[in-house]
């Protein structure tokens, strides 16, 4: 069975032997685009690249690519423990054409590679197309020979690409597998596509048009190619799974989990090493970059990752932090692809350990309170905003953890009140403030605050004044 290092191995290869530069993945911090928060896709290094602003000396290119969705327009977060298909951290294979190739040779290159190099079976595949794209179409019939059923027309966005409201863009073909009707999930297109039977494991992009500021869309001279493989899932496949979290890596971590919490990763349990094992890679991989845990951005973003997590490790039983002992059996597997985690390897152990003993001061005491709050909850009624502020701004419980500990109830927060009661919360510490006459220091204050965060900031640290650490 190949393990997830040889199938990235495999990736790159066959695209390098078909003309393609093995090109590195670039950082999760994106360095060309102030206005995306993660590297969330294989071509996001390569945008200025598609646009002409940026020339390289190959026009055909591979990668597997370094992802995080979580925050922003693309968030898995919340479909971890959830689906089999979704992490917050994964990796993209991907293959590029800048101007070069097109259809009739990027849908060839996969389909070669998914049925000859990988032997998959050719019954078990079928694709969508965006409506309109009859020579995408055209191609499946004739160089797989898809039968008409199991090419399917999707008119939605989610067939169709683009780069922002103008520039590149084009229609999109999506490569599902069909794990079998004994799991649940439909074909693409159905209600019930959201399931995990019909997995997507590729996504082909052709970007033909360019999208003007008026409007009109324009051919573009020399279209190119964009494509996008979730490694886990095609693991999972070529390993006789639906399921990323059943691949050599994952089990790896999931038994570290185990071991460490003393707890078998069965029944009830495994929701919970599933999260952790999820959000070990991406913390892991992120502090790796220097993103430190923090109140904004993408260090609050980061910091709300590494609290789910420590939610799931304390409900394991956990007793002491464990999260960073679990960094080793990553840089087992990942650290030979991947060298920044065994040169990063102790600040992340630190990081971790440090984060984990800070939020273990309030965690217990938060949870208690959350428990006896959804107690005291009448039949499909939410959790009220002003207890879920509490649980932010006193216990240091980003509102998407008391949501997840909620989900798992079948509760949801009144969101309004909890803005309100951040809104208060804020406005009142302004009135307070205003008081000290300092009115321009004052401003600059709260531009500070709002930026920080603000009221978790300041309960955070009265907490590490008490001084546990
Ligand atoms: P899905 O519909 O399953 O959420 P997607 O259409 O959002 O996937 P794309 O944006 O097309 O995904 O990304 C390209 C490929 O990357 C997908 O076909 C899939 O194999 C993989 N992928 C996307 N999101 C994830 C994720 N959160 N975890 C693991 N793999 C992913
Ligand atoms: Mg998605
Ligand atoms: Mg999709
Ligand atoms: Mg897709």
């Amino acid at each position: 069975m190949p393990s997830l290092n040889d199938i990235r191995s495999t990736y790159l290869d066959y695209f390098k032997g078909n003309g393609h530069a093995v090109v590195d993945s670039s950082s999760l911090v994106p360095r060309n685009d102030p206005t995306l928060m993660f590297t969330n896709a294989g071509m996001v290094q390569f945008k200025n690249v598609f646009t002409g602003v940026e020339k390289r000396d190959y026009s055909r290119a591979t990668s597997s690519q370094k992802c995080v969705r979580a925050g922003g327009k693309h968030n898995d977060l919340d479909n971890v423990g959830y689906t089999a298909r979704h992490h917050t951290f994964f990796e993209m294979l991907g293959n590029f054409s800048f101007g070069d190739y097109f259809k009739e040779e990027a849908i060839p290159f996969a389909w070669d590679l998914l049925t000859k190099e990988f032997g998959i079976d050719k019954d078990k595949l079928l694709v969508t197309v965006y409506h309109t794209d009859d020579e995408a179409a055209n191609i499946w019939k004739k160089y797989a020979g898809l039968s008409d059923d199991r090419i399917i027309r999707i008119p939605t966005d989610d067939n169709f690409w683009s780069m922002g409201a103008t520039g590149p863009c084009g229609p999109c073909t999506e490569i599902f597998y069909d794990h079998g009707d004994h799991i649940w999930g439909g074909p693409p297109g159905s209600p019930e596509e959201d399931g995990d039977r019909f997995i997507e494991i590729w996504n082909i992009v052709f970007m033909q048009f360019e999208q003007q500021e008026n409007g009109d869309r324009l051919n573009l001279p020399k279209p190119s190619i964009d494509t996008g493989m979730g490694l886990e899932r095609i693991a999972a496949l070529l390993q006789g799974s639906h399921d990323n979290y059943d691949t050599d890596l994952f089990k790896t971590l999931i038994e570290a989990s185990a071991s460490v919490t003393g707890q078998a990763p069965y029944g009830d349990k495994n929701v919970h090493h599933r999260v952790i094992a999820d959000h070990l890679r991406s913390t892991s991989f992120l502090i790796a970059e220097g993103v430190m845990p923090s109140n904004e951005g993408r260090g609050y973003v980061l910091r709300r990752i590494m609290r789910r997590a420590m939610r799931h490790a304390h409900l394991l039983g956990a007793k002491d932090p464990v999260m960073h002992q679990l960094v080793p059996a990553l840089v087992s597997q990942m650290g030979g692809a991947y060298p920044e985690l065994s040169q990063g390897q102790a600040m992340i152990e630190e990081t971790l350990k440090l984060e984990e003993q800070r939020f273990r001061q309030t965690l217990d005491r938060g949870l208690k309170l959350l428990d006896n709050e959804i107690l005291g909850l009448a039949e499909g009624e939410d959790l009220s905003g002003e207890s879920a502020f509490k649980l932010y701004d006193t216990y240091g419980f980003p509102l998407d953890l008391t949501q997840d500990a909620l989900r798992e109830k079948g509760r949801s927060v009144a969101i309004e009140g909890f803005e309100k009661a951040m809104e208060n919360q804020k406005t009142m510490a302004r009135a307070a403030w205003s008081g000290s006459g300092e009115t321009a220091d004052a401003a600059i204050w709260f531009e500070l605050a709002d930026a920080h965060g603000s009221t978790e900031f300041l309960g955070y640290e009265t907490e590490v004044a008490e001084g546990q650490i």
